[in-house]
């Protein structure tokens, strides 16, 4: 049985996405910056595309910008909102510690450049508050960036009241909602969000093709100069088809996101109830503010790598900790944020599922990790150890 369960990592795109795309491939190939009629044509497929996507996260049209993706979007939200307070002379910025590295890499690259950064450190369950949100805000803080849904352990934050504390005390929020958007109801307005990132390819739509959302009135600096292409905020001949699949795919993810939900929650709690049987194992991050489709374990005494490639043998895909941090040897900083200690944390893995996962994909998913880890520890000299009483067990 082949079971792809790293739809966190990216997803396959739908029918209905790549239909959508065909046309601009194909028969609607213009420059949309080109005067004559093939060219508006792409051009009015564009608009139609920005339309449809600011609809569905509740804000204007010419408040979204198209980029090449989630970790573009991040990068320019975060830049902008800390050029403007440059202006002002405000030059602190409120993180967490346990954001996608698309965040952390940008703030540690604005640090050289004299900005000071404080990172709040999240609960062992994976959550913030929005009072220690309102406890950091100093009067030189420009910017607050949280993330909505975090991609390794799936904890879902408290948005809308982190959007509250920040519009009151007048500093810009931005939000990476890449592993929300499509999966979780988003309303800029309602929930004070003034920047938000989005990536398609994370809700079944195409890789690199994303979105962000600047609220009026917050000026993007630009990462890409050239031509004046999305109103002079990012230069470069626009991604058309990629855009309209993506328009195509947020639309779907919307349309269905109920039914979705009801789906993905049964065999998410299905497949915890199942790994939850193995011995010294621990679900990593909230069992209820967490992503339908997210779980993620730690298992004593084993490699996560070894773990992947033993489940890639029974025709598995799935993740120990996010996909950016594999083929390095160091811990997730994710995991690590929740207090997991190092020998833990290196046991890990994520299974993220889809509207397409199945309950007999999940049983064996379930079959095939207790019995992979199984044998693993049966190898391992470190839980012969733990098993015969040398040392202390930590789950
Ligand atoms: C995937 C992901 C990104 C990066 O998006 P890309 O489109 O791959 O650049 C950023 N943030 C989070 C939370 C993600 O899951």
């Amino acid at each position: 049985m082949n079971v792809y369960a790293d739809n966190a990592a990216t997803t396959k795109m739908s029918r209905r996405a790549i239909e959508a795309m065909l046309p601009y491939l194909d028969e609607v190939y213009g420059n949309p910056s080109s005067l004559y009629s093939a060219g508006q044509r792409a051009a009015e497929a564009l608009a139609e595309a920005r339309s449809r996507i600011a609809a569905r996260l509740g804000c204007q049209p010419a408040e979204i910008t198209f980029t090449s993706g989630g970790s573009e979007a991040d990068n320019q939200a975060i830049r902008s909102a800390a050029k403007l307070g440059e202006r002002k002379g405000r030059k602190h910025i409120i993180s967490t510690n346990f954001e996608h590295h698309a965040v952390l890499h940008t703030l540690d690259a604005l640090k050289l450049e004299g900005f000071e950064v404080t990172l709040l450190e999240v609960s062992d369950k994976g959550l913030v508050t929005p009072e220690q949100v309102e406890a950091a805000i100093r009067p030189d803080t420009c910017l607050v960036t949280i993330m909505y849904a975090n991609n390794e352990i799936g904890t879902i934050q408290p948005i809308a009241e982190i959007g509250a504390v920040c519009r009151k005390a007048g500093v810009p929020f931005h939000t990476d909602a890449v592993q929300a958007a499509g999966h979780l109801p988003i309303n800029v307005a309602e929930e004070q969000i003034d920047l938000l990132s989005l990536s398609a390819h994370k809700f079944h739509g195409p890789k690199g093709v994303g979105v962000l959302y600047a609220r009026k009135g917050i000026p993007l600096v630009n990462l890409v100069y050239g031509g004046a292409q999305e109103r002079g905020r990012r230069a470069g001949t626009e991604n058309v088809a990629g855009i309209m699949a993506m328009a195509e795919a947020l639309d779907d993810a919307c349309e269905h996101m109920e039914q979705n939900r009801t789906h993905l929650l049964a065999l998410r709690d299905r497949l915890i109830a199942g790994l939850e049987q193995i011995p010294h194992c621990q679900l990593n991050g909230d069992r209820e503010h967490r992503l339908p489709g997210n779980v993620s374990f730690c298992f004593e005494g084993i490699e996560g790598e070894s773990l992947l490639l033993m489940l890639d043998d029974r025709g598995i895909s799935a993740s120990s900790g996010s996909a950016c941090t594999s083929g390095s040897l160091d811990p997730s900083h994710v995991l690590l944020a929740i207090g997991r200690p190092h020998e833990v944390a290196h046991g890990s893995l994520r299974l993220s599922l889809s509207e397409e996962t199945t309950a007999q994909e999940v049983d064996y998913l379930i079959a095939s990790v207790a019995q992979v880890v199984d044998e693993l520890r049966a190898m391992s000299p470190v839980y012969r150890d733990l098993e015969a009483g040398k040392r202390n067990y930590i789950l």
